[in-house]
């Protein structure tokens, strides 16, 4: 197979495909902390998207309750089954002072490109390590809702008292989940149809419809199990990005670039998604006043689910404060420590930045930070900490100001009139 480099891993791997990049790439920062599981998210794409005769089962957007909670059940761990059996206990990393290239060091274990290429050949029949969940395990999207994890790993046996961080006996978290819109999708490499591609102007997958003949491979071999077979039409769908929004295409968007329905929907505040520029190489093209870019590379403060499956998510997530790290360190890859870390104490430019999650519906191509006073010292894990009152400001893509607003949230006064409006 050709040679792509994943900068996720800090290294080469193996990939059906020679590489080629978007201009552009979709691209999302869920900070899991702030989560409620109110499900609005899921609601707003089902209600936009998979409302149809033959969709019932069909959430391109869920959340689920870790760590027993999964839809399909236990997606995530079947698909780490199958690295483990390919190379039983190899799934470790070399840890560095991470460069760009390499940020979280280097993944010494295999792929799932890399673990079909070592079952079934170079030029094997299968191009991905997968599986096929049984019907049954779709039928209960949100199976285990708010279920902690128990004592010994058994179910609903809980640790009474008092819980204090770093990590609580008793556990459990929200995980937000959409198609990732990965940079070497698996369900392109597997799609023996060639029917799915990955758009130059902003890196969103999708599935021609019409070349589809519903082999279900890209359903077998997505690890995250994001794409879907429609049984009344016989083809498999997949979450399409809200590409008209991102477009800035839909009716209110006026022209502009939208964020997606799901993330604009969030009751939690807790999903900034927007575009980030990307090089020939498939690296970020650097841009510290992109907000993505700063979250994802300068403060390494979001980082993306199983990276070691291969495919470079371009879904990030900042880890939950009281899960014990083994835990988050399976799932979210080795930077876990420094980004809780960050999120703890968080930079001056990192708060003012976290403001702007969900404050417009415009995607926000950059941001610039206007001081404040300081109006609050403290010290965190012994170290001195200030939070500064500064005015953070948003841009569109067409350079002009969409949204500003301050560290400290803003008290809105409803005028008389508006008495009991909503
Ligand atoms: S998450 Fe799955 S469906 Fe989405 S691009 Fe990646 S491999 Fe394809
Ligand atoms: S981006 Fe759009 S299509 Fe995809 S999960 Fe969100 S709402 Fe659904
Ligand atoms: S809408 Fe936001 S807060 Fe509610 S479940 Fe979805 S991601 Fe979580």
């Amino acid at each position: 197979m050709p040679q792509v480099y994943n900068w996720q891993l800090g290294r080469e791997m193996s990939y059906p495909y020679e590489a080629r990049h978007p201009q552009w790439q979709f691209a999302f920062v869920f900070n899991i902390n702030r989560c409620l599981g109110c499900q609005t998210c899921t609601v707003a794409c089902k209600s936009t998207w998979t409302f149809s005769k033959g969709q019932e089962y069909m959430w391109w957007n869920n959340v689920e309750t870790k760590p027993y909670g999964g839809y399909p059940q236990f997606w995530d761990v079947k698909a780490l089954r199958l690295l483990e059996d390919a190379n039983p206990g190899g799934q470790t990393w070399t840890e560095k002072a991470g460069d760009a290239k390499a940020p979280y060091g280097t993944y010494d274990g295999i792929t799932l490109f890399e673990g079909a290429e070592r079952r079934f050949g170079d030029d094997g029949s299968r191009r991905v390590l997968g599986y096929m969940p049984a019907d049954d395990e779709w039928t209960a999207p949100n199976i285990y809702e708010d279920t902690p994890k128990g004592e010994k790993g058994v179910r609903n046996q809980f640790r009474h008292g008092s819980a204090m961080l770093p990590s609580h006996d008793t556990w459990f978290f929200y995980l937000q989940r959409l198609c990732n819109h990965c940079s070497y999708p698996a369900c392109l490499a597997a799609c023996p149809r060639k029917a799915i591609y990955k758009r130059q102007e902003d890196g969103i997958v999708l599935i021609d419809q019409n070349r589809c003949r519903g082999y279900k491979k890209c359903v077998e071999a997505c690890p995250y199990k994001k794409s879907l077979y429609r049984g009344t039409t016989r083809v498999s769908e997949k979450c399409v990005g809200c590409y008209p929004r991102v477009e800035g295409k839909d009716p209110m968007s006026e022209g502009a670039p939208m964020e997606t329905r799901c993330m604009a929907a969030c009751i939690g505040k807790i999903r900034m998604q927007g575009l980030v520029a990307v090089n020939e190489d498939g690296s970020w093209t650097e841009d510290k006043s992109n907000p993505l870019y700063y979250m994802v590379k300068v403060a390494k403060v979001a980082l993306p689910l199983y990276p070691q499956f291969g495919t470079e998510p371009n879904g990030y997530y900042i880890p939950p404060r009281w899960v014990p790290r083994p835990y988050l360190r399976q799932m979210f890859g080795p930077g876990v420590d420094q980004a809780i870390e960050q999120y703890t104490a968080p930079s001056r430019e990192l708060l003012a930045i976290m403001q702007l999650f969900r404050v417009s519906r415009r995607i926000i191509f950059k941001y610039e930070i206007e001081e404040g006073e300081k109006v609050y010292e403290t010290t965190i894990n012994g170290k001195p900490w200030a939070m500064y009152n500064d005015t953070v400001i948003g841009f569109g893509k067409d350079g002009k100001e969409i949204v500003r607003t301050t560290v400290e949230e803003p008290l809105h006064v409803r005028p008389d009139k508006h008495a009991n409006a909503i």
